[in-house]
């Protein structure tokens, strides 16, 4: 019984982290794609800064009542970087305090802050509404490809395409065979 109601509020603390990132969507997205992160940063009143000293991490949020600063480590492909800052906005939009993330933030099994920055993150990265376009107007349905046009990595995109029970678990069997 605790443990369903503690699940329970899990759920909808990851609702509510998916919500809060449809509304900054709504507000600071212009509709192109990819997605024009330092733009919604800069709609938020966040810095961004690349960081070159950030070893092995992947990005860092630092704090300030004025004006929070997001820091990326520029090695990492273009790609991982984009999902880091669309993980950091999250931090940002959520109140979470100042935060350094790791490659291990980003996996679907870590805390619950990361878990919600990163359903954040595949709302911000992959709206909805562009996606399910995309594949019908541009009749796209490759993943790479698909990924490509969102400017995230094939990973981020499969697991986007699963939440929008858009692709199926034989989908995924048959591109990895190909
Ligand atoms: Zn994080």
């Amino acid at each position: 019984m605790k443990r369903s109601r503690q699940q329970t509020a899990v759920l909808l603390q990851l609702e509510q982290s998916a919500r809060v990132a449809r509304q900054v969507t709504d507000i600071h997205w212009d509709g192109n794609l990819p997605v024009d992160l330092p733009a919604i940063a800069q709609g938020l009143n966040l810095r961004m800064q690349q960081d070159g000293s950030l070893a092995g991490g992947d990005a860092c949020l630092v704090y300030d009542a004025e004006r929070s600063t997001l820091r990326v480590n520029p090695v990492n492909s273009r790609q991982r970087q984009r999902f880091a800052i669309a993980h950091g906005l999250a931090h940002h939009c959520l109140g979470h305090p100042s935060h350094a993330d790791a490659p291990d933030s980003f996996n679907m099994g870590a805390d619950i802050a990361s878990l919600e920055a990163n359903l954040f993150a595949l709302e911000v990265l992959m709206p909805e509404l562009a996606v399910r376009q995309v594949i019908r107007q541009e009749d796209l349905y490759d993943v790479s490809e698909l990924a490509q046009r969102f400017g995230v990595s094939a990973t981020a995109m499969h697991v986007r395409l699963q939440s929008l029970d858009l692709i199926t678990q034989q989908d995924l069997d048959c591109s990895s065979a190909r």
